[in-house]
């Protein structure tokens, strides 16, 4: 049944499911420019989305929430995921597949959000931004898409040029918490790492075991491993899945990806 009708209404309303892509997002570099009254953290910081991605079916002839796919384990579907809630209390199916892992920093809840909420319309200036990341760090930027500099707490998100490029990821089986890592950065004494991600020195203190990571991703590629965020994925610029495979066997997952342009 492609239609919907109630007795008397003459307009016939179209139900029809729609599949929306929900890329991962990768935080290529990040600065800590400041810390708000509030505890807040301010950055400057430069993401990218990328080919590896979520599907969101929305389905208005539906209710209710499912999660499949290869990383479904763990994902709520009552009103703490994201994009139950960024549906606002409407009435449709939802059905989540999981491509992206979760709890590594690659964003996949906020992008699953940020998928519901161009459904609804929702608006993208200022205004909009502001009001999806109060949702979460990563909904405005991950709204927007494609290759942006990210600043305030995440609001901000000024579109830069596309540039295609391919990385590997590494995402260990540890979890490093977001909070856990600013409060380590500030801690520390509010460092400027050498490399391009401030929070790095901060990850490595609350999770010990990153460095393990680093160093084995390094002497396997040659490369200097990036940390994302607050990890705990770590990556490298290129193709390097054949030269990381075994660490797959260790547990990791081994992902390589494109960047994406904004839609
Ligand atoms: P962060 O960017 O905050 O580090 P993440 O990118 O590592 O998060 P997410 O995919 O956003 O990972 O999921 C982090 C946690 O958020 C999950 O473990 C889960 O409990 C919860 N969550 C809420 N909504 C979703 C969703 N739609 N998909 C996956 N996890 C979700």
């Amino acid at each position: 049944d492609e239609t919907s009708s109630t007795p008397g209404d003459r307009r016939r309303v179209p139900v029809v499911a729609i599949v929306l892509q929900a890329p991962a997002k990768l935080t290529l570099s990040l600065r800590i420019t400041g810390v708000r009254d509030d505890g807040f953290h301010l950055i400057d910081a430069e993401m990218v989305t990328l080919d590896l991605h979520d599907l969101v079916t929305v389905d208005p002839d539906r209710n209710g929430t499912v999660i499949t796919g290869r990383y479904a384990d763990g994902v709520p579907t009552d009103d703490r995921n994201l994009a139950v809630r960024a549906l606002g209390g409407r009435s449709v199916g939802l059905t989540i597949d999981k491509r992206i892992p979760h709890g590594g920093g690659l964003g996949g809840g906020s992008s699953d959000a940020a998928a519901v909420m161009r459904w609804t319309g929702h608006p993208t200036d200022d205004a909009g931004l502001a009001d999806a990341a109060t949702l979460g760090a990563d909904v405005a930027f991950s709204l927007i898409g494609g290759r942006a500099r990210v600043r305030g707490i995440g609001e901000i998100v000024e579109p830069l040029p596309h540039l295609d490029r391919v990385v590997t990821l590494v995402i260990p089986p540890l979890q490093v918490s977001t909070p856990a890592a600013y409060r380590a950065w500030d801690e520390l004494g509010a460092p400027t790492a050498p490399g391009p991600n401030d929070l790095e020195p901060a990850a490595l203190r609350v999770e010990p075991n990153l460095a393990r990571w680093r160093d084995k991703i390094g002497d396997a590629t040659g490369r200097t491993p990036v940390l994302a965020g607050s990890g705990a994925t770590w990556f490298v610029h290129g193709e390097h899945s054949n030269a990381l495979a075994a660490l797959g066997n260790e547990g990791a997952e081994i992902i390589a990806a494109r960047t994406t342009p904004a839609s």
